[in-house]
């Protein structure tokens, strides 16, 4: 995958790309992460990114011309690519007013070969960035940051994790928070894990067994895999039950979570 990164401030991605998985991707060259500062696409001496918004109001606004050349030259090398055969990409505005992220966007966004990531600054970006150029805007929560490096940063690494191969085991993604199911989790299912389906992700504890008198789940030590997905399972539902309770309308949910979701609601 290669990823765009369009930005005022180029040098903010400097940590953010260089740790863990995002790191290893990159290096293992599964990911192809550059960075493109947009004062180099202005023609004025003072390499002027902003400007006061037409109809007054507060502060300035990042202007259309430098983001225009900036992507219209990434897309003549993406033509290039799709020569070679890379054809699916998407240029996205992060912004407060786009489509919110979730793991399902994710998703989507890791099975494409290119991503290219405007970050706006100010009061936002000129609105035929969002209307002619981008193909999307997304959003990483119902918040206003101060630029979008950190949304940019945010979908990089939440998106590259999902790249096969980012992940030494794969079938952790699967399991994890907000992961919708292939298949509706079933009674007998083979493995001690199981499909988040949707719901958050269960308790995890490692060694020491007991810390200051606080002990890990008896279930979990005992070996028993059966029980162990089930206590996994039971958990999951707690915890979404609790902290989100509004996905679980949406889960893949098997007639013994809904058994057990009846009995926790009583
Ligand atoms: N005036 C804008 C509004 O009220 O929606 C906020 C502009 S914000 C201060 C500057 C930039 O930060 C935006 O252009 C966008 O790129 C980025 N940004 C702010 N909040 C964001 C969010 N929740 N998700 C993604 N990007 C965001």
């Amino acid at each position: 995958m290669r990823v765009d990164l369009v930005t005022i401030f180029p040098d903010f991605f400097r940590g953010p790309l260089d740790y863990g998985i995002l790191r290893r991707a990159r290096e293992s060259e599964l990911v192809d992460v550059r960075v493109h500062d947009l004062r180099e696409f202005t023609r004025d001496r003072h390499r002027t990114v902003d400007d006061r918004p037409f109809g007054g109001g507060e502060g300035m606004v990042l202007k259309p011309e430098p983001i225009f050349e900036c992507i219209e030259k990434l897309k003549v090398a993406a033509r290039n690519e799709r020569l070679a055969g890379r054809a699916k990409e998407s240029v996205i505005l992060l912004s407060a007013q786009g489509r919110r992220l979730d793991q399902a966007l994710a998703q989507e966004l890791a099975a494409l070969d290119r991503l290219v990531l405007i970050c706006g600054r100010y009061e936002g970006v000129d609105e035929r960035v969002s209307e002619h150029l981008a193909d999307r805007e997304i959003s990483i929560g119902d918040y206003v940051l101060s630029g979008g490096e950190l949304g940019a940063a945010v979908i990089v690494d939440t998106v590259v994790r999902l790249v096969p191969g980012a992940v030494g085991n794969e079938a952790s993604t699967r399991q994890e928070s907000f992961t919708a199911s292939v298949a509706p989790a079933t009674g007998d299912a083979p493995s001690s894990t199981c499909d988040s389906g949707g719901l958050l992700d269960y308790p995890h504890y490692t060694r020491p067994a007991e810390f200051r008198g606080m002990t890990v789940p008896e279930v979990l030590v005992n070996g028993n895999h059966d029980q162990i997905r089930r206590w996994r399972r039971r958990t999951a539902l707690e915890k979404t039950l609790r902290n989100r309770p509004d996905l679980i309308d949406a889960a893949t949910l098997s007639d013994e979570d809904r058994m057990l979701l009846a009995e926790m609601k009583k």
